[in-house]
């Protein structure tokens, strides 16, 4: 579109409240100066498919498909293969809609014939005309997984969607990721980029799994860029899911200033709720710039007056 600003944003995204926030700037930037690293520690493999949640997500919402009522898959979807494989006796507790099955299956024949989930995710976004970079953490497995009280550890598609979040957890594990090499797609683009910014989304789950990478911390840490972060978390709370209660289970504070301190390597600056302004003092002790805000993304307004918000802070003229 004519009149936006030429710039290089990368971002790094998993689940659901990046892509909120990433609607906000899809209308001021356009879509081909983005890139979007993905998180992939939720991957999984279900009836033979590898399912990759939050760079799915990222596909559908770039392709204008994302059902954004649940901010995962794809908008009027059905359910009928799952239901068939229910009559089947099959395990249906993980949801594949018809429509998303779509994306797996062509997914499957790249992947089998030799492509990288790289090239393969690139490949369907070509397909898809998304002209937005959507590159993965690694093409390496990584797995994040729960440990519960019992000691057994769980796939986070299991903690998430078998036992909806509602089990205590005594440490989360990102497997692989010692050995696993980040892409070197994902590491241009911390290096290339005119501003790096971090959506709201959960610590531990999304965002712990991409520093587990030590070249992704690493390109974060040297990055000259300006490094920008919005906490999913007001008062304490999460907007949604269980980032607050993992916070707190795994010892950290669940506050936007415990978040901070997680990023304090690297951050620049940190978006946080006004309602938290009392945090600011605190944030700023440990080198971060803190900018107090209303960070609620649930209207459209919303999305794009916080997209601004951050924009104008990275020092682009809109
Ligand atoms: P989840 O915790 O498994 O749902 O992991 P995600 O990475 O999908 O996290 C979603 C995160 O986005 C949660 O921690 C929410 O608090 C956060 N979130 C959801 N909606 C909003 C919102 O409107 N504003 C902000 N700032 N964060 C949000």
């Amino acid at each position: 579109m004519k009149g936006k600003p030429q710039v290089s944003i990368t971002l790094l995204s998993g689940g659901t409240g990046t892509p909120k926030l990433l609607l906000g700037v899809r209308e001021l930037l356009d879509d081909n100066l983005l890139t979007i690293i993905g998180n992939t520690g939720d991957d999984d493999t279900f009836f033979g498919l590898l399912v990759s949640p939050d760079i799915d997500s990222l596909i559908y919402l770039f392709s204008n498909q994302l059902d954004l009522e649940k901010f995962w898959g794809v908008e009027d979807e059905t359910y009928n293969t799952l239901q068939q494989l229910g009559m089947m006796k099959e395990p249906t507790w993980f949801q594949l809609g018809d429509k998303d099955l779509a994306l797996h299956l062509a997914r499957n024949r790249l992947l089998s014939s030799g492509y990288t989930l790289t090239e393969a995710i690139n490949e369907s976004c070509t397909k898809l005309e998304i002209t937005a970079k959507i590159v993965p953490m690694t093409d390496d497995p990584v797995k994040t997984t729960m440990v519960n009280e019992k000691n057994e550890r769980l796939s986070f598609q299991e903690y998430t969607v078998k036992f909806r979040e509602k089990i205590p957890v005594k440490a989360v594990h990102y497997e692989g990721s010692e050995k696993a090499k980040a892409t070197k797609e994902a590491i241009r683009a911390i290096k290339n980029a005119n501003a790096i910014i971090l959506g709201p989304s959960n610590p531990i789950t999304s965002v712990g799994p991409m520093l587990a990478l030590p070249e992704i911390k690493n390109a974060l840490i040297k990055s000259k860029a300006k490094v920008i972060a919005v906490s999913p978390l007001d008062s304490g709370k999460a907007f949604s899911g269980p980032a607050a209660r993992l916070l707190k289970e795994l010892g950290y504070e669940a506050t936007s200033l415990g978040i901070a301190k997680l990023y304090k390597e690297f951050l620049d600056v940190f978006v946080i709720s006004t309602n938290d302004s009392e945090l600011r003092e605190s944030i700023q002790d440990l080198g971060i710039k803190a900018i107090c805000s209303n960070i609620s993304l649930k209207t459209k307004t919303e999305q794009i007056n916080l997209a601004r918000a951050i924009l104008t802070e990275i020092g682009i003229n809109l």
